[in-house]
């Protein structure tokens, strides 16, 4: 056996009263052996592993579970291709149909569209390697006249997009495609290194501003548990977490660490730091604007503790 789909396995641990709890790249168990639920299984390995190594140290394939027990195997089978449906339903509802007349800046014609949206990126101080992975749509809808096409590939294929709006009459900011949840997505996934560093930000321009590290963007100022969880895929060594300088990011900021820190496989020694903007900038991509610096240093971060006030901004009351 070398792999079985997410949705079989969970279902597979269900039926084999392991009460499985998705934790992201595993499930957390029951333990087969000693009983307590602080065994794991990895969704691609198949390997349960108790982790209490000294007073038990069960470690079996989830095969053998399988093999040894026939209701379990019955159960199975009927489960197999009901999920299966599901899968390819899925697949067949998330085409992303990108708007009709978008250009990217590296194409070679060039005319006053072209400027007028580069000089939006420059201004904002995006680098020129980063604009010219972007593209910009005309007359995307009725409010927008001109908006930048910011596009999230994950294994090299677009799941998802936002259009910024860049005229200022009008009230709306972005458009986001209606097929799928941004929730689902994180922007600059395919540029995630194993071992490396990774930059949490809540805005798009926020993770496009930093030069020294990728940077990836929440959309919102809290994080999701898709995104918690994807974050961890490619092994990150370190993860920099960069809340906005107002009211929700600052309150937003200890269930974000919280979540992150619940999908953090056992296996991994993934530091987890925060480093705020300097609190005059409401967020990095202003901070980087005005101060013409695109780089955060490690020195500068702090790990999280919840006990210490120094992290968490207190607001003063207004009396
Ligand atoms: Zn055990």
């Amino acid at each position: 056996m070398k792999s079985l789909p997410e949705n079989i396995l969970y279902s597979v641990l269900e039926n084999a009263d392991l009460y499985p709890e998705d934790k992201g790249l595993y499930f957390k168990i029951k333990c087969p052996s000693c009983g307590h639920k602080e065994a794991f299984i990895y969704k691609n390995n198949f390997i349960i592993s108790c982790s209490r190594k000294n007073k038990c140290g069960f470690s079996g394939s989830i095969e053998d579970l399988i093999n040894n027990d026939p209701e379990i195997r019955k159960k199975i089978a009927k489960t197999k291709t009901i999920f299966l449906d599901k899968k390819e339903k899925i697949k067949e509802t998330s085409k992303l149909i990108i708007p009709n007349n978008t250009r990217f800046f590296s194409e070679e014609s060039k005319g006053f569209i072209y400027n007028q949206a580069l000089s939006y990126l420059q201004k904002r101080k995006i680098h020129k390697n980063v604009i010219n992975e972007l593209g910009y749509v005309c007359n995307p809808n009725k409010n927008i006249k001109l908006g930048i096409f910011i596009p999230f590939f994950e294994d090299k294929k677009l799941v998802y997009y936002v259009i910024r709006n860049i005229n200022k009459k009008s009230k709306f900011r972005f458009i986001n495609p209606k097929e799928v949840k941004s929730s689902e997505f994180l922007f600059n996934y395919d540029k995630f290194l194993e071992n490396e560093t990774i930059c949490i930000f809540e805005g798009l321009f926020d993770a496009m501003s930093i030069e020294n590290f990728v940077g990836t963007a929440m959309l919102t100022s809290s994080l999701s548990k898709p995104q918690a969880s994807k974050i961890f895929d490619k092994s990150p060594k370190r993860i920099i977490y960069i809340p906005d300088n107002d009211l929700a990011g600052v309150t937003s900021l200890e269930r974000n660490i919280n979540l992150l820190n619940y999908y953090k496989p056992p296996s991994l020694k993934t530091d987890i730091y925060i480093w705020r903007v300097p609190k005059e900038y409401k967020d990095f991509n202003e901070y980087c604007i005005k101060e013409n610096y695109h780089e955060i240093n490690i020195i500068d971060c702090k790990i999280f503790n919840k006990r210490k006030k120094n992290i968490i901004m207190k607001r003063k009351s207004p009396l």
